[in-house]
């Protein structure tokens, strides 16, 4: 019985054997039931044919041949009656039974249709497990997933929006007032709104790199790599930034730490990115410490600040794109757009490894971590 629950071709079989038995069964009850009167209609002729030719020679041959003929007769109009009947059954029955077997493909030919149309709440029921209904529970998995995509198209539009508009409204503003009269043309407002438009060209070419991670459109070069290499590469790029903050940027790595594999570049521009984050949270006078160890076969490298911290509730949506702890306040302090994360995020996965933040809370410093698998 689980068998033919789970199986359509064995619903289908069944069905099939249903009809023909239902055939069969209409068939022979017909048959018993009018044959009797059918025989007993012909002899009833056959009796009065007789009496009305009389008596002859060679009766009894010609009494068997009309026997035979009125039996036969009599086996037809039975037949007829039975066939008709039997017909008439396996075809009510084979209604009923396809309708029920087809019902569920037809409310997904409708629900598909729906979602074509772009109601992407669709959902259809599910009734059983043969391959109808996993097909209907593939079908609502599928149309969960566009849910969300459609979803988060929306979410993306409204944001990359909002982003664009608070720099072009401010670089409006400073021109109209120049135009005004109201600002004076001097350095600091072309000043202004230079550093407005920089804000935007970096957020464009940020949307763009955001646009080709997440399509995975980019080449991954995995080598080995060394980590005190990838460690001093980043140094060497942000003590620029850490030393005018006067911010503490040093690294501690453990001796024999095994190589990674990786793709460079890649990994140098997460890196970079946490470290600039970490110099960028962190107030003047504070500490940047980029750490690796070695767990199992994977190595965690540590970006530690002593920076303003990221209260508990805010870090589980850290790496998601656009997210700021405080977006007034990231802003104000050269901060970016909250896609960052969301690269970095990408990259490591892409590499195979997780990234993770931990932080006691507001004004504790952060620690972001990410793992990669040894070379080895
Ligand atoms: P942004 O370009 O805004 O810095 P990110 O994706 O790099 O975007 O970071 C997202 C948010 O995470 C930041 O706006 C900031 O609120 C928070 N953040 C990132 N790094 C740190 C850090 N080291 N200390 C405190 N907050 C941080």
């Amino acid at each position: 019985m689980k068998y033919i629950r789970e199986h359509l071709g064995a619903k289908l079989f069944l069905a099939n054997l249903i009809v023909i038995l239902v055939g069969i069964g209409i068939l022979a009850i017909t048959i018993q039931v009018t044959i009797p009167a059918a025989f007993n209609r012909h002899m009833g002729m056959m009796d009065q044919t007789s009496m009305m030719n009389g008596m002859g020679q060679g009766q009894g041959q010609g009494l068997g041949k009309t026997l035979f003929e009125n039996f036969r007769a009599s086996m037809f109009e039975s037949l007829g009656y039975a066939v008709t009947a039997s017909v008439i059954a396996a075809l009510l029955v084979s209604f009923f039974i396809s309708r029920r077997i087809v019902a569920p493909v037809r409310t997904l030919t409708n629900a598909s249709q729906h979602i074509a149309e772009g109601h992407y709440a669709e959902r259809v029921q599910v009734n059983g497990s043969d391959e109808i209904a996993q097909l209907a529970a593939r079908f609502n998995k599928m149309t969960t997933q566009l849910e969300q995509v459609e979803s988060m198209r929306r979410q993306l539009i409204g944001d990359v929006t909002h982003e664009l508009r608070t720099p072009l409204t401010s670089i409006k503003g400073y021109m109209e007032g120049l135009i005004d009269g109201v600002l004076p043309s001097t350095t600091e407002t072309f000043d202004q709104i230079h550093h407005e438009a920089d804000r935007l060209s970096r957020l464009v070419d940020d949307l763009q790199e955001l646009s080709r991670v997440e399509a995975k459109a980019y080449p991954l070069d995995f080598r080995s790599v060394a980590v005190p290499s990838l460690v001093q590469t980043t140094l060497k790029r942000l003590s620029p930034q850490a030393t005018a903050k006067r911010i503490g940027l040093r690294s501690s790595l453990l001796a024999d730490l095994p190589h990674i594999l990786a793709d460079e570049d890649r990994i140098t521009q997460v890196l970079v990115n946490l470290v600039a984050n970490a110099i960028q949270y962190t107030p003047e006078g504070g500490d940047v410490t980029i750490s690796a160890i070695r767990h199992e076969d994977e190595i965690h490298i540590s970006v530690k600040d002593t920076g303003i911290g990221i209260p508990p509730e805010h870090l589980a949506n850290l790496f998601t794109r656009f997210y700021r702890v405080d977006k007034s306040r990231s802003r104000n302090a050269g901060g970016g757009s909250g896609i960052g994360l969301t690269i970095a995020r990408h990259l490591v996965e892409a590499h195979g490894g997780r990234i993770w933040v931990e932080s006691i809370g507001e004004g504790q410093g952060s620690t972001f971590s990410f793992s990669l698998k040894t070379s080895q």
